[in-house]
Parts: C-alpha cells; structure tokens; sequence
C-alpha cells in the first residue's frame, strides 16, 4: 500500500512539469523545502525561451529544448501566461564570421528559423548595436517564469496533485518496491509511502541521490556555476534580445542584454566557477567594469555608471570550466526501486522544462 503513486522532491520549474506531467497518470505528491515554488535557480535566470541552437548535436538539451519550446508556447497561449517571442539577434565582429556561419547551418538542419543579416540590416534592426554581422532568430522570447510556474501548480492541482512547500526531504529507503520517506515540515517529521519518485532537487540533487542511496559511480560531480546580472539603469535603447558569440566551451552564452515584460534591460550572466559547494547569491559591484568592456563590444554607447548590480543565479554543471558542456543527466537506476534523477539541469532547463516532464514519465512508466 503506498499513499501516492509519485512523490516528486523539488518545486522549482522542472518537478512542477514533472507533477503536472505526471498528474495525468496517477496520484502526485510534491515537496519543497522553501516556502515558495521556484525560489531557488528557477527564479534566477534570463527567462529566455531557447530556441535550441547551442547544444551538442543529438543531444537531450538540444532535443528538449526544441520540443519544450514549442510546447512552452503553445502552454502559454492556453493557461495564459504572459510571454513573447520578441526575437534575439547574435551579434559577430569581422573575426566571428565562420562561427556565425557554422551556428546558422546547424540551425537549419535543425529546422530553426534562422535570418542572417549584414550590418546594414543589423542597423537598421537595432541602430545602437554594432557588429560586422548577425543572426536573427525569430522564435526566441521572453516569459514571465513566475506566472508560468503558478500555472503549472494550478493545472496539476485541478487534476489531484497534492503539492506542498515547506516539506523538506530529509531521508528515503527503499519499501516493498517503492519507497518511504521522512518529510521534515512545520508540524515535525512525518514518512510518506510511494510507489516511485522523482529527485528534481537542483542544486541538492547529488546530495539527495546519495540520501536515496543510488550508486556513488551514477551521480556526476557537481561543479556550482554563478551566472551576475547586472540592471540598466537608463532607457532601453533595444528591440530584441542582443546576444555576443557563446563562450567557446559553451560555460555561458556571453554577457548579453534581455528584457522583461516590463521593458526593463537587464545585462548577463556572466560565468563564474564557485570554490565552495554552497550557494552564495552575492553580485560584487566590483564587476561592473568587467561587464562594461564586454557589453560595449555589441552596445559602444554603453556607460559603466548605467550598470547597477542585480541578482546572480548558480548553475548546477556537470563539467569543469575547462571541459566541453556537459548535457543533462537524467537517469533511472535499474537497481532499486522505480526512481529518476535529474543531474545538471541548467540552461535551457526552463524552455525544455515540459519535453523535461514528459521525458520522466516515459522513463517511469517503462
Ligand atoms: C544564470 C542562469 C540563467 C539561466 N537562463 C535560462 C534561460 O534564459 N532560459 C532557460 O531555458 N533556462 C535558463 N536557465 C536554466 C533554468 O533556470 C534551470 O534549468 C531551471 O530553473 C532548473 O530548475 P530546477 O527545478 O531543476 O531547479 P530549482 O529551481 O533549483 O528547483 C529545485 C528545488 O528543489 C528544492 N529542494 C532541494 N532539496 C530539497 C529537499 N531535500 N526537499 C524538498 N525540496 C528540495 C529546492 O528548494 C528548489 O526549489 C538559467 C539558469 C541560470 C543559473
């Protein structure tokens, strides 16, 4: 006898599609530890929807992003949630041609639109932005995280699932097959029955892995990642969303500009390797110089004194800085009872957030 057919340890953006995925195959359970949905990495990031034109061919990033992209737009027009495909444009110097070329050729393969412009047409697009070409791609956009993430728990809920905040998963061992696990809310310690589990616990994934004692060999070392950001604090001068070159080894995607719904420009993130495996949210003005030379590369009319620090958010990668990208790690170990993990989920984890639900309740249901 089991109390819920799935109990999903995390409530940030990837265990809430996971309970609103799952809640059309049986009952739910969801527990958060903070006192809000989404407050950790899920509330610190661009808020971009991908269109999937940076990952590693074939992979589950690349697969996701494409169909969770689709998907995201088609959820927001449904359940109403304030977004829009505002476009991005890829910014490249004279020296930067092949690796514009090579991203617009593997951007057609992958069926993405995709325009590419000259600087004229650049200009004329963005007249404060200079680079000798650019990529325009006109499916990417912006979203409001939070409304997505309230829609998420409302749908899930209207179909049964019981989600909860404040309930820390402190322990779990295997049962009959399934599993108990002692829950630490504001009433004490209670254990909870299920027949499988899902362990979307971001940053606390690894240490929730080894809790759930699957093999130390299956969970992959987590390297913290802090991405700044830094606030405009003047009128913003864009249109779209401006992008640099990626970083070489895929860290980041470069320093670029995005809006909000509101219009607010925000410049980032940045990537910065954590020493310690705790998070620390801190944004040093410090860096304001460094983000400066950046951001003027694309945005010359740019004044360091504009550049406010804002907020930063912590990737969970899989791979050092001097490593290629890794891609997200999902697995569901043969030997215990039915459970998946999923390691490394960092950008773009929002956009693939619903192909990411549907990919764990394939793999449960196996
Ligand atoms: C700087 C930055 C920029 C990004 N930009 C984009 C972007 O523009 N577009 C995009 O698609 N993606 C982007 N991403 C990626 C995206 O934000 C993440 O992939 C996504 O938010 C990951 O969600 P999550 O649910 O796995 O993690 P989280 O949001 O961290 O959720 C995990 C939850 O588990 C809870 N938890 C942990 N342990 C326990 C426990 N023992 N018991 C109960 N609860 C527990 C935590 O409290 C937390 O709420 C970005 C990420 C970063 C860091």
């Amino acid at each position: 006898m089991t109390d819920f057919d799935y109990c999903i340890i995390g409530g940030g953006v990837i265990g809430l599609a996971c309970a609103y995925e799952l809640s059309h195959h049986g009952s739910v359970l969801l527990l958060e530890q903070n006192n809000r949905f989404g407050a950790e990495t899920s509330s610190r990031n661009s808020e971009v929807i991908h269109a999937g034109l940076y990952y590693a061919p074939g992979s589950l990033k690349e697969r996701l992003c494409i169909e969770g992209k689709q998907r995201l737009y088609r959820f927001c027009e449904n359940f109403d949630v304030p977004h829009k495909a505002i476009g991005k444009l890829i910014v490249a110097p004279e020296s930067g041609q092949e690796q514009l070329t090579q991203l617009l050729r593997k951007g057609r393969n992958l069926r993405i639109p995709l325009q590419s412009l000259d600087q004229q047409q650049l200009q004329d697009m963005e007249p404060q932005v200079r680079g000798y070409v650019a990529l325009y791609s006109p499916t990417t956009g912006i979203i409001d995280s939070h409304s997505y993430m309230e829609r998420l728990a409302q749908q899930a809920e209207q179909r049964g699932a019981l989600l909860l905040k404040h309930s820390r998963v402190v322990s779990a061992s295997e049962r009959d097959n399934g599993w108990q696990i002692e829950v630490c809310s504001m009433d004490g310690v209670s254990s909870i029955r299920c027949a499988a589990l899902v362990n979307a616990a971001g940053l606390q994934a690894q240490k929730m892995a080894h809790a759930l004692g699957i093999k130390e060999s299956r969970i992959p070392k987590l390297y913290l990642c802090r991405g700044h950001y830094f606030s405009y604090q003047s009128k913003n001068p864009f249109r779209h969303l401006i992008y640099p070159l990626p970083e070489k080894n895929l860290a980041g995607l470069g320093i670029h500009a995005t809006l909000d719904l509101g219009n607010q420009l925000r410049f980032g993130p940045d990537t910065e390797y954590l020493s310690d495996d705790t998070p620390d949210y801190r944004v040093d003005p410090a860096l304001a110089p460094t983000f400066a030379r950046a951001i003027q590369r694309y945005f010359p009319g740019l004044k360091e004194q504009h550049l406010q620090p804002d907020y930063a958010g912590i990737r969970p990668k899989l791979h050092t800085k001097h490593e290629t990208a890794a891609d997200f790690n999902i697995q569901r170990p043969d030997n215990s009872a039915p459970a998946v993990h999923l390691f490394g989920i960092e950008s773009p984890g929002l956009t693939a957030s619903l192909a990411i639900g549907t990919f764990v309740t394939e793999m449960l249901q196996k």
